[in-house]
């Protein structure tokens, strides 16, 4: 069921360990990859990228169960409850969660991701903050502070969870519907993210997920993480289009009032709530 990394390179090599160091990924207390016991093409992916990242230094633990008699939703939750367990009983506080198919940006150096994660995890509200995706794919986000977002994020494959991440998911059993990164988009709260998703999934080896729905899921490609931006835009536009029509309609046909003044009391009104909302945010008050 656990079971250790496997093959070597010059980060977690002991003889060379003194000479490089590799990327500083000190600050996680555990690193746990959840791959599936038939998946042993996976295990050997993710063994390498474990390499590549110099997260092995870390003496990542791989948890890998038989496929869930309940089919693939409640697998996944399944695992990921697992893993909280093994996490919660070592009173861990910051620990990484990767699935199998993970594979870390090439566009900058892992001593730059390492370095990154660990400046943005420092500058969360400590006291609030459940988790940390480095990769996620939101229809909402909004901008909290130098690079990093609120994000209701979607994908599980690279969570950074605090300790209060794994009280959630220990006291949020698995269900069949919605799966777990839909539940913890909407009830998960304090979640944050890089603007730029650090961690992705492969594009090679199809999810077990969209394998056994037989469809290419097009969500799971990293180009749609890397194209947040404009989804985010796109709901804000159309909310802010629909409040502003809601109050227009108000003030225009059942208040009376002359249509220049509905139009400018209008738009102040609608951009209300997205502005109340960022100032509660960026003030941790949700
Ligand atoms: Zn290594």
């Amino acid at each position: 069921m656990w079971q250790e990394l496997e093959g070597g390179c010059e980060y977690c090599s002991t003889k060379l360990a003194t000479k490089n160091p590799g990327p500083d990924w000190s600050f996680l207390e555990s690193v746990v990859v959840i791959c599936l016991r038939e998946r042993d093409d996976r295990f050997a992916e993710a063994c390498g990228e474990l390499h590549y990242s110099g997260l092995c230094q870390r003496k990542p633990i791989f948890y890998r169960p038989d496929r869930h008699p309940e089919g693939f939703v409640v697998g996944c939750w399944d695992s990921h409850l697992q893993v909280a367990r093994r996490l919660a009983e070592r009173g861990n506080k910051c620990a990484l969660v990767l699935e199998d198919d993970f594979y870390l940006t090439r566009e900058c150096s892992p001593e730059e991701v390492a370095d990154r994660t660990n400046s943005m995890l420092a500058i969360l509200p400590q006291d609030k903050w459940k988790r940390f995706m480095l990769g996620h794919m939101s229809w909402l986000h909004l901008p909290y502070r130098a690079n990093v977002s609120r994000v209701f994020g979607l994908f599980t494959h690279a969570v950074v969870l605090s300790q209060r991440g794994i009280e959630w998911v220990l006291n949020n059993p698995p269900q069949s519907f919605p799966p777990i990164d839909s539940t913890m988009a909407i009830r998960m709260s304090h979640s944050y993210g890089p603007v730029e998703s650090l961690v992705f999934q492969r594009v090679t080896s199809k999810s077990d997920r969209s394998a056994q729905l037989n469809s290419q899921d097009p969500l799971m490609y990293p180009e749609n993480m890397r194209e947040n931006t404009w989804r985010v835009w796109l709901v804000w536009a159309v909310a802010l289009l629909a409040l502003f029509l809601i109050f227009f309609g108000v003030l225009y046909f059942l208040c009376k009032v002359r249509w220049r003044v509905a139009l400018i009391v209008s738009i102040p009104l609608a951009l209300a709530p997205l502005i109340v909302g960022w100032v509660l945010i960026l003030t941790d008050v949700v």
